[in-house]
């Protein structure tokens, strides 16, 4: 009898024990808006923006209802609008174009590479189409951070980092989200804290985060921010910026305090079953995987694999087999899009041109969530599982 996998794809671990008691503790003082403070103290909301600030390193930081809020956000405080272009990243998810879209801007789509990373060659040649880039580090991929940073400082583009994906990760020492001039951070419940919906943005600009802040829904109440910038800025902005409310309450923000303490453990929770999958996999024939660069220190909370070349049939054939012995894979490549995966072309509302070496990689992406409820030996079933399937259908090929 062959092996099989019985655990829950989509099963995250539970809420820890001292983040119930804050929200409990919350829900039993009422006052669930973050504004909604007793004389002189704090909220949960503020506590939270000052914690994330300091753990990335940045000065300024705001809480808001989701990661993808926390995008049109940026995009918003940056001036993009109607008729404006915004390059992103061919390989994402829906919310990154959705985020530009929400604005009124257009999405102008730059390649990836077999490291599943932004192409920088295509970024550079589409340079001098847009002043904004929303570079997504999609499943935790992080590209050469200096060469992004050097093409983009050369034609003048502000970068947004979407780090949906690398929330507790870093390139070079330096936090993910620390090199643009705004980043983004979703807690939504697959992401690396659980809220069930949230998002968080960070920046060193004293007047993006002013009108960040007014953005998100502060009416004349942004003194009772800790993580803001002073009283002044928001003086030179405060009539001139539009009220798009999409705040955090303190309910989740209680909830996510206690995760974000411990994020870097969980981290290395994710790595190890990370790691375990990929050195499974390695050496398979027909299957390729991604290798990390030295300077990225990733967050394994998922894997991708790339079976470059294969046909739509054989590579249904292997989702359909693994599916059959209990393991789940995504795949990136289909012309429809399925539950959370959709590609560039699916996004019709955006027009794209068609990126043949883009989309030669995209038809061999597979990918897998790794939920922490998985053991490190599950995943090394997990592997060996997959190894197997692969196998067995590539040799038939
Ligand atoms: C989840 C996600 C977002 C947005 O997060 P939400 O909180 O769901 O709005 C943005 N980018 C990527 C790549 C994501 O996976």
């Amino acid at each position: 009898m062959s092996e099989r996998f019985t655990g829950n794809f989509t099963q995250q671990e539970p809420i820890p024990e001292d983040a119930i008691d804050a929200a409990l503790e919350v829900m039993r003082s009422g006052r669930l808006h973050r504004y909604n403070v007793a004389q002189g103290e704090l909220g949960e909301a503020a506590l939270l923006e000052q914690e994330f600030a300091a753990i990335t390193g940045a000065k300024y930081c705001l809480a808001v209802a989701s990661g993808g809020y926390a995008m049109g956000c940026a995009l918003r405080a940056m001036g993009i609008g109607a008729g404006d272009t915004v390059l992103t990243n061919a390989f994402t998810l829906a919310p990154v174009p959705g985020a530009i879209a929400s604005v009124g801007a257009t999405p102008i789509f730059v390649g990836v590479t077999e490291g599943l990373v932004i192409d920088l060659e295509d970024l550079e040649a589409k340079a001098d189409q847009a002043s904004v880039l929303m570079l997504s580090h999609m499943r935790g991929h992080m590209c050469d951070m200096e060469a992004l940073m050097a093409i983009c400082e050369r034609h003048g583009i502000r970068v947004i980092e979407d780090c949906a994906h690398t929330m507790g990760g870093s390139w070079d020492g330096l936090a993910s989200g620390r090199h643009g001039a705004m980043a983004c951070y979703s807690t939504q419940t697959y992401k690396h804290a659980n809220s069930g919906e949230g998002g968080l943005l960070i920046s060193d600009d004293a007047e993006l985060m002013a009108r960040a802040v007014i953005l998100s829904g502060s009416y004349m109440l942004y003194e009772r921010h800790a993580a803001a910038p002073a009283p002044e800025v928001f003086e030179q902005v405060k009539y001139h910026t539009p009220n798009v409310s999409g705040r955090m309450d303190n309910l989740r923000a209680a909830i996510l305090r206690p995760q974000l303490r411990i994020l870097d453990d969980q981290v290395t929770k994710w790595n190890a079953r990370h790691d375990v999958l990929v050195e499974g996999l390695r050496g398979t024939s027909g299957l390729q995987v991604i290798e990390r660069p030295e300077k990225e220190q990733y967050v394994g909370s998922s894997i991708q694999f790339l079976l470059l070349d294969w046909s739509e049939e054989k590579i249904s054939e292997v989702l359909k087999r693994c599916a059959h012995r209990g393991v789940e894979l995504k795949w990136f490549g289909g012309a429809e899009p399925v539950a959370f995966t959709s590609r560039y072309d699916s996004w019709r509302y955006a027009p794209s041109q068609p990126m043949p070496t883009t989309d030669r990689i995209l038809k061999g992406i597979v990918d897998m969530r790794i939920p922490l409820t998985f053991s490190v030996e599950d995943c090394a079933l997990i592997a060996r599982i997959i190894r197997a399937e692969v196998g067995t259908v590539f040799q038939g090929s």
